[in-house]
């Protein structure tokens, strides 16, 4: 039985006082962490603090990004190793938007989730199709590619203990979201993909988020998808009534 996994994903949103805030309000409703993974996808900037407000509850805290060295003459880069070193759970890989405006291949994210491994965090890794990839009928081939290059030379154990969350580009952040049958079946792609490049075992334990447009009034239909374990979510993450919500649905 895989364990659901709810993660938000602030983007480039709030000021350090939104974020304590944000924490504070959280923090004594987080439901515990037998049932479901609560994370937050903070900022940068807030990390650090955003660890030590967490302390005592079961808040996971995510980077939205990070680079594949662990040190070095990166100007303007963020280590995984100082990531880890601050006490960061997960983060958060190949977003769309991450490889639309900043150009991130899918060799980087691949050479990502391994410095996020080496460096004790769990990484979640994104992938989606364009809306014209979906009208053109290459959603499953273009998924495919993306999650056999992303895992590249991880191990069964590694990939048995990541997230993978398939976000449609064209339901993020439009309102317009997949449908949940749409949805599962796309996840369904995802995880016998990783059946193809590893075994059952492992394709039964990795877990898959929907990300695109989910809010507290729809969760419950992706919840309900045998091959959907959780959701990335952007917009409904960034209140704090909205969060909890959300994983109250679960
Ligand atoms: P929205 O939930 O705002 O559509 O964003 C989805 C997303 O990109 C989460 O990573």
């Amino acid at each position: 039985m895989r364990k659901p996994i709810i993660a938000g994903n602030w983007k480039m949103n709030k000021t350090a006082a939104e974020a304590q805030a944000f924490v504070e309000a959280v923090k004594n409703a987080i439901p515990s962490n037998e049932a479901v993974d609560s994370v937050i996808g903070s900022p940068t900037l807030y990390l650090e603090k955003m660890v030590s407000d967490r302390e005592g509850t079961e808040l996971k805290v995510a980077a939205q990004n990070c680079y594949f060295e662990d040190a070095g003459a990166f100007t303007g880069e963020v280590s995984p190793n100082a990531l880890g070193d601050l006490g960061v759970d997960y983060v958060i890989i190949g977003h769309s938007e991450r490889r639309e405006y900043f150009h991130e291949t899918d060799e980087d994210i691949n050479k990502k989730a391994h410095a996020i491994f080496r460096n004790g965090m769990i990484p979640i890794v994104c992938c989606g199709e364009t809306l014209e990839q979906r009208e053109a009928g290459e959603t499953a081939e273009w998924i495919k590619g993306q999650i056999t290059n992303a895992l590249k030379d991880l191990t069964e154990g590694q990939v048995s203990e990541l997230v993978i969350a398939y976000e449609p580009i064209w339901a993020i952040g439009t309102g317009k979201s997949s449908s949940a049958e749409e949805a599962d079946e796309t996840c369904g792609v995802v995880r016998e993909t990783v059946r193809e490049l590893y075994n059952g075992a492992t394709a039964d334990a990795v877990r898959i988020q929907y990300g695109g447009s989910v809010k507290p009034e729809n969760i419950a239909e992706y919840m309900a998808k045998s091959n959907i374990d959780g959701a990335l979510v952007g917009g409904a993450s960034l209140e704090a009534e909205s969060f909890l919500k959300l994983l109250e649905a679960v």
